[in-house]
């Protein structure tokens, strides 16, 4: 039987001001840039599913880590309003990508949601690597149990199968315990890639990104991405669209 089709919107949940190396390693040193803080939502099958829950508040975030800014609707509730016209409520499962403040900010909203992340990701939120600790350690409220029922963590081992046409895969190197999203849509796959390919440069022309858990595992998932996928959504590619549902930027083989 032909796998189910889904549709990927993309959800911006506003903006930072980084320079340009933390996204592509070693080159651009020195240019500012904005650039979009990507989720995403997966329509289809009957499913509600939500892809990294963007920034908890961008005042804070501005204060304590980058320059932050984030329209009404950047935030969680009004973009997936907007979007697919779902409450978080409504949401049945989430996708963390990893458990950096961009990309689990607002799972204490999804209430009734299972949330899938990997086992790696987890242990190493709790206890990161020294240069990652900034990363991490002032937001675990958003993912430990003042944000988030133990009982609602999928723990993901290697690779899962969310639904028939959506899997994940391990794609450690940004951080150990990143995973790619996979969605069958009718343009092919999709892969919703996060941080192992913040622009579309990265996969594109084989460049780690700029912060990093390890060089030689980019290399090996930015591989793995490209043999299984023909498009992508990057974590912070500012060539993508608010609430772009298509036509997704193609993968070079
Ligand atoms: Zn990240
Ligand atoms: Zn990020």
């Amino acid at each position: 039987m032909a796998l189910p089709t889904y549709e990927v919107i993309a959800l911006k949940m506003g903006e930072l001001y980084v320079d340009k190396s933390t996204l592509t390693y070693a080159r651009d040193f020195g240019t500012k840039l904005w650039i979009p803080i990507w989720a995403a939502a997966i329509v289809g099958n009957g499913l509600k599913i939500v892809v990294d829950t963007g920034i908890h508040d961008a005042q804070w975030v501005n204060d304590h880590i980058d320059p932050c800014r984030q329209a009404d609707d950047e935030r969680m509730e009004a973009a997936l309003k907007q979007a697919v016209g779902w409450t978080p409520d409504e949401v049945d499962i989430v996708i963390n990508t990893h458990l950096h403040y961009d990309h689990c900010g607002t799972n204490p909203l999804f209430r009734n949601a299972r949330f899938y992340v990997h086992k790696q990701e987890w242990l190493h939120a709790f206890n990161p690597i020294p240069s990652q600790r900034w990363i991490y350690e002032d937001t675990r409220f958003l993912y430990d149990s003042r944000g988030v029922n133990y009982f609602q963590w999928q723990f993901v081992d290697d690779m899962a199968e969310v639904a028939p046409g959506i899997k994940l895969i391990h794609t450690p190197g940004h951080s150990p315990g990143q995973q790619t999203v996979l969605v069958n849509t009718k343009e092919g796959v999709l892969a919703i890639a996060a941080d192992i390919s913040n622009l579309v440069e990265n996969i594109n022309d084989g460049v780690p990104p700029g912060i990093l858990s390890d060089m030689a595992q980019c290399y090996e998932s930015q591989a793995k991405i490209r043999a299984v996928a023909d498009r992508i959504l990057p974590g912070h590619d500012p060539s993508i669209e608010k609430y772009q549902n298509s036509g997704f930027p193609l993968i070079r083989k």
